[in-house]
């Protein structure tokens, strides 16, 4: 993706931004400067279920840390399901996301994203199948899976992006839960999950659960934020993505190819996408790496971006992890 000038302005990220800041005020115990305890609770490694960790950095009352075991990195503790839900269903940033998500900019940005897997997904399964997409939001991956002949099914909470898929494009939408999905009742060829799995409590469980939802040698495509990427490696807990009510896992390619593993996927093949040079030169030029004061760069940081560029690409280290892999 070619990176806009002010593409966090013109997608509306800095009222998301606020919107979230003003939000997680209200979650803080401003006493401790923690997230009050009685919204959290503890939690072990989702990956291999150890407790021990240290603690690699807090943001906004939250604490980010890393197991000792695995190096798998997740908020500890985190938000309880109950109140993790409640923000999906009710709040204002959510709701603010789904604008940001019609934006003209994330809409053109976002096609380039599903056709990719869109083109990944037929060289394996040409259509028409049945494609399960979990959190499907407004519906724009769903659509364009149609379009190439896919029967698609959705599941979102949001009632809003819901009602957009529904209505906007007719997709049908189901306001369930798939740990709710019976695997004897219903099979897929296909299930999908776009920047899903970061936010769920139970990532380990729901990929059995998908395993299990999915025909023999059904495939799975997800995409998560990539916490190997040299922005998150950069900025740590400055990157816009670290935020711990709405990301609890930080995923790598070795961790995700772990719980992939884990839960009966074989044939994984990721690969990474979006350098975020951006952020990282107004980072290092001392401005707010998504919001800067002055949107400009030294010659110099300027000079070595193509090389970054180049690096960012060969090592794969993107924003952005995608991943396919097959029902073994
Ligand atoms: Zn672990």
């Amino acid at each position: 993706m070619v990176h806009h000038k002010h593409f966090e302005i013109s997608t509306l990220r800095d009222i998301y931004d606020q919107a979230r800041k003003k939000e997680l005020q209200e979650l803080k115990d401003l006493e401790t400067g923690y997230i009050k305890a009685t919204l959290t609770e503890a939690v072990k490694c989702a990956l291999c279920f150890q407790e021990d960790t240290r603690t690699i950095f807090e943001k906004q009352g939250f604490t980010f840390v890393q197991c000792v075991n695995c190096d798998f990195i997740y908020t500890n503790p985190r938000l309880t399901n109950t109140k993790i839900l409640q923000d999906y269903t009710h709040s204002e940033s959510n709701d603010i996301w789904i604008e940001i998500l019609l934006t003209a900019d994330q809409t053109k940005y976002n096609n380039q994203k599903y056709n990719f897997f869109l083109d990944e997904i037929s060289r394996h399964i040409s259509p028409p199948r049945q494609l399960l997409d979990i959190g499907c939001s407004i519906g724009q991956f769903m659509h364009l899976a149609e379009k190439r002949g896919y029967k698609c099914t959705g599941l979102e909470q949001n009632n809003k992006a819901r009602k957009h898929a529904e209505d906007h494009y007719g997709l049908t939408v189901e306001n369930t839960l798939v740990e709710d999905l019976d695997p004897r009742n219903t099979q897929y060829d296909i299930i999908t999950m776009f920047g899903v799995l970061e936010h769920l409590p139970n990532p380990h469980d729901i990929l059995h659960h998908c395993n299990q939802l999915l025909v023999k040698d059904g495939f799975l495509a997800l995409l998560v934020p990539n916490n190997g990427s040299l922005v998150a490696r950069m900025l740590h807990d400055k990157a816009f993505g670290v935020d711990g009510r709405n990301h609890l896992s930080y995923f790598t390619k070795r961790t995700l190819t772990m719980i992939l593993e884990n839960n009966g996927f074989t044939d994984i093949n990721l690969t990474t996408r979006v350098s975020c040079i951006k952020p990282i030169g107004n980072y290092l030029n001392y401005q707010d790496p998504y919001f800067p004061n002055m949107d400009k760069m030294d010659d110099e940081l300027v000079s070595i971006i193509p090389e970054v560029e180049k690096i960012i690409d060969q090592y794969d280290m993107g924003h952005h992890l995608y991943a396919t892999a097959r029902k073994k």
